[in-house]
């Protein structure tokens, strides 16, 4: 018989037990392994069974079992001090509360440095936990760990995303190795999710207008992640209209019609969201916006919406408003992974006047134009919606400064204002609980990390090695049930697969590789010459065994071609014992992978790879990067903490860069990886390779943590939009007032401002030192603006062959009366030099001079 529907009747829990129902729901159990052991214990066979899922656990563990933990007292006993611990976790002042304090003291009667009471960040994925799938890969996993650090500092984040229905797909394979996509139905009542309800019990529903008068509404969960509350939009109620409960059903299903449908409720929706969940809470408006990727980049129009009606603002003060307290991250420099939509598909939708009130249609589409005009650009909007804005590593700051200059013309592309924040992993999350031990690593953040196994006497090569075996042979006994249910799945018969119980040597240096399938990503590069693969796995002395994992978008055939030509490879006999690939990659099977390979392998096409994080969780394993020097490992590589893999920049056929880097990468693996771990002193231990293991963990231990990247964002983002949405919101709105006033102003005298005449003057007779002073002298037409309006720059720099200046320096001039200016600048550089003259907006409420993309140059 098959049911109907399926529904979840949670357990109810004796009252002495009461406290596993708190620990089960928040989701802080996922990174804290003593509450996971106090589930196990309630009995380990379930607790396997069920994936380590509590709440699952609960509702399978006997009543008589449950009955008989209640009265157990040691085990009450554990209880009490596990639900302690995590009532301090979440009451208890951490870094955030700290360091509030700290800039109390200093700020004497300004309030500048306070940190926001509240940030909201908005993302179309999640990925917290297994238990809760809603998640495809990097973007969602990099949200969740961003949610549990910001827990772990005490940031006072909101997340804010939709619920989908099935979530991501899970992945099979066909006998002949043809990716198979299936869609299990979640049902919430089942998820570690609570419903958000008026006081008395009735459920909340946002409403969001769709065109032809008709309303998409959304019930809001909220997942409990640490200190950190998750709200997450959900379509599928009765109350809708049948196709409108279907917008929520899945994750990058579905066709564009369906994906701004999406958009709009994660964005408009999700403010509504926000603001009803902090009226019903007492929890603080968020002061900090944060758009984490195009997706979500309608929040900022219903916040202009929310000021239009709400404070009668006009569109520009609106607009000026908004920006001040949004921060925007870019994740892709892929062109073609841009969100773009048709412009008549936006007209569509914030064409009627029901959607967004009082916001002009044209404004809407303005913010989202592109070379294109039939184009909607969601990366542009994000930017032209925050007044700050960031790439992901260091190399991808400089991409994105380089791919969006022409949002700011007239600007050279490293004064574009993008800047980076390298992503990070949640250490408690990725790394191994006997690792983290060796560190002396704790929750705490603040806590000094990574730095216990340099000088770190009783931490042996022996030991460390035994820890890094253990991980191995796990990783090994995991691969060898996937293995065997993968092939049970494809239709083996049980009977021809006894050779999968020797598929993998626990002794072997062990290469992991598993992301997503884009083309840039090559999944397929180590194939490039099979014969030359097939020796290094199988080698006499030195062999190598890949693990291979990834999956590939529904509607991409060429990634599933991709998957299939791996698996393939893998199936033939000769080789299956030292290459697998592993359907379904997820974060259950990702923890293995990351825990036990010895070389996480990374190749993409630089520098598509926006920052990557697989790398950075291997890492903290102690596992070490062989990696094209891209994203977050051009910055993080120092030459001894893993390998290079060398890139043929510059080499634009394809097919021949394919084949160096490919070369490349069998020449490190076979010359240098592998002879290092085979490289043993007497007692069978590598002491070489272990040296640049603990290197690896000393070095790359704190800076690819998420609490390093969450520390960075309150620094740099949060803390400054909070300080500039405060000073345009004060004085009922005088700020924005002002500014906008001031946008108004420069918008009409901008034409006509322009610099008359330039001069420079050295005193030296001949050739001029380097360092000595030169006067730069200009008169400027400031076409009624005043002085204190513009800032008019002298930049000095080295000359090239087109005249071109680059290495400059600016400084800014002097007014001396009648739109005369000068300054007095040492020489910058020796050699051939020249200057220019240029006039920039300049307002107090700017975060940066290039913001407003003007500026005039001399000539
Ligand atoms: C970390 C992680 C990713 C992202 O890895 P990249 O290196 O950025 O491709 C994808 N999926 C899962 C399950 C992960 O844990």
């Amino acid at each position: 018989m098959r049911a109907l529907s399926r529904f979840t009747v949670r357990a109810s829990l004796p009252e002495p037990l009461a406290a596993l129902g708190t620990l089960a729901t928040n989701l802080r159990w996922t990174w804290h392994p003593p509450t996971q052991d106090l589930f196990a214990s309630l009995d380990p066979q379930v607790w396997e069974q069920v994936g380590g899922n509590p709440l699952r656990l609960l509702s399978e563990v006997p009543v008589e079992r449950l009955e008989l933990l209640a009265g157990d007292e040691g085990f009450l006993m554990r209880t009490r001090a596990i639900a302690d611990d995590l009532h301090r976790y979440l009451t208890a002042p951490r870094w955030y509360q700290r360091r509030q304090e700290e800039l109390a003291g200093h700020g004497e009667g300004g309030d500048d440095h306070s940190l926001p009471t509240s940030i909201a960040y908005f993302s179309m994925e999640f990925g917290v936990t297994e238990a809760l799938p809603n998640y495809s890969g990097g973007l969602g996993v990099l949200a969740g760990d961003h949610l549990k650090a910001a827990s772990d500092l005490g940031v006072p984040l909101i997340g804010v995303g939709l619920l989908y229905r099935s979530g991501y797909f899970r992945q099979s394979l066909s006998l002949d190795g043809w990716q198979v996509e299936h869609y299990p139905v979640l049902d919430p009542r089942g998820l570690p999710l609570e419903l958000l309800a008026e006081p008395s019990g009735a459920p909340i529903l946002v409403h969001v207008a769709m065109p032809g008068g008709r309303v998409l509404r959304a019930r809001v969960w909220k997942a409990q992640v640490g200190r950190i509350p998750l709200l997450l939009l959900d379509s599928d109620v009765e109350e809708n209209d049948e196709d409108l409960r279907g917008v929520t059903d899945r994750l990058y299903g579905g066709d564009q019609d369906h994906r701004i449908r999406q958009e709009i409720l994660a964005g408009v929706g999700g403010v509504r969201a926000v603001r009803t969940y902090c009226e019903l809470t007492g929890v603080h408006q968020p002061e900090v916006f944060h758009t984490n990727e195009g997706h979500a980049g309608f929040l900022g129009l219903e916040r202009i919406r929310e000021l239009i009606t709400g404070q009668s603002l006009d569109f520009d003060q609106a607009l000026t408003a908004v920006r001040a307290g949004t921060v925007f991250t870019t994740h892709t420099p892929v062109p073609a992974g841009i969100d773009r939509f048709p412009v008549d598909l936006v007209q569509h939708y914030f064409g009627s006047e029901d959607l967004l009130p009082g916001v002009s249609t044209q404004r809407v589409l303005a913010l989202g134009a592109e070379d294109n005009p039939g184009l909607f650009n969601m990366a542009h909007m994000g930017l032209r919606l925050a007044q700050r804005a960031n790439g992901v590593s260091k190399l991808h700051g400089e991409v994105s400064r380089a791919m969006f200059r022409g949002l700011w013309p007239g600007f050279d592309t490293n004064e574009v204002p993008i800047g980076s924040v390298t992503n990070g992993v949640h250490g408690p999350t990725w790394a191994d609980g006997g690792i983290s031990k060796l560190l002396g690593e704790s929750e705490d953040p603040s806590a000094p990390s990574g730095v216990g196994l340099v000088g770190f006497e009783p931490v042996t090569d022996a030991l460390l090695w035994e820890l890094r075996c253990g991980l191995r042979a796990r990783l090994v006994d995991e691969v060898r049930r996937r293995v065997r249910a993968a092939w049970l799945q494809r239709g083996a018969s049980a009977l021809e697969l006894g050779w999968t119980e020797s598929v993998f040597d626990p002794e072997v240096l062990t290469v992991g590789f598993a992301r997503r399938v884009p083309t840039y990503k090559r999944l397929t590069l180590m194939l490039r010459d099979p014969e030359r693969l097939r020796a290094l796995l199988l080698h006499p002395e030195r062999p190598v065994q890949l693990v291979v994992a990834g999956k590939s978008h529904p509607a991409d055939d060429g990634g599933k071609a991709l998957i299939q030509q791996i698996v393939r490879y893998a199936d033939d006999a000769g080789v299956r014992h030292r290459i697998v690939f592993l359907p379904d990659y997820d974060m259950s099977m990702a923890r293995y992978l990351y825990w036990g390979c010895d070389v996480w392998l990374n190749n993409p096409m630089r520098p598509l790879e926006a920052c990557g994080t697989s790398g950075m969780k291997s890492a903290l394993n102690g596992g070490l990067n062989l990696s094209i020097r891209d994203g977050w490992w051009d910055e993080l590589y120092d030459g001894s903490n893993g390998w290079a893999i060398p890139t043929a920049d510059g080499v634009t056929d394809p097919t021949r860069r394919d084949d160096l880097e490919a070369a490349a990468l069998y020449e490190l693996l076979g010359s240098q990886v592998a002879p290092l771990f085979y490289d043993r002193g007497g007692d069978g231990v590598p002491n070489r390779w272990l040296a640049m293991v603990r290197h690896t963990l000393a070095t790359l231990g704190p800076d690819v943590q998420a609490s390093r990247m969450v520390r960075e964002y309150v620094e740099s983002y949060y803390a400054p939009a909070a300080q500039s949405a405060n000073s345009v919101l004060a004085d009922g709105f005088q700020g924005a007032k002002d500014l906008a006033g001031y946008r108004a102003r420069l918008r009409a005298a901008w034409p006509h401002i322009s610099v008359l005449e330039t001069g420079m003057s050295t005193e030296a007779a001949g050739a001029p030192l380097l360092g000595a002073p030169a006067i730069v002298w200009a008169r400027v037409e400031l076409a009624g603006l005043e002085p204190s309006e513009v800032d008019v720059q002298a930049v000095l720099g080295r000359v090239g062959d087109s005249d071109e200046l680059y290495d400059v320096v600016t400084a800014s001039m002097r007014h001396t009366g009648n739109g005369g200016y000068e300054i007095e600048v040492p020489l910058p550089h020796a050699g051939s030099l020249g200057y220019t003259v240029r006039v920039l907006p300049r307002h107090e409420l700017l975060a940066s001079p290039a913001e407003l993309g003007r500026v005039v140059l001399a000539g």
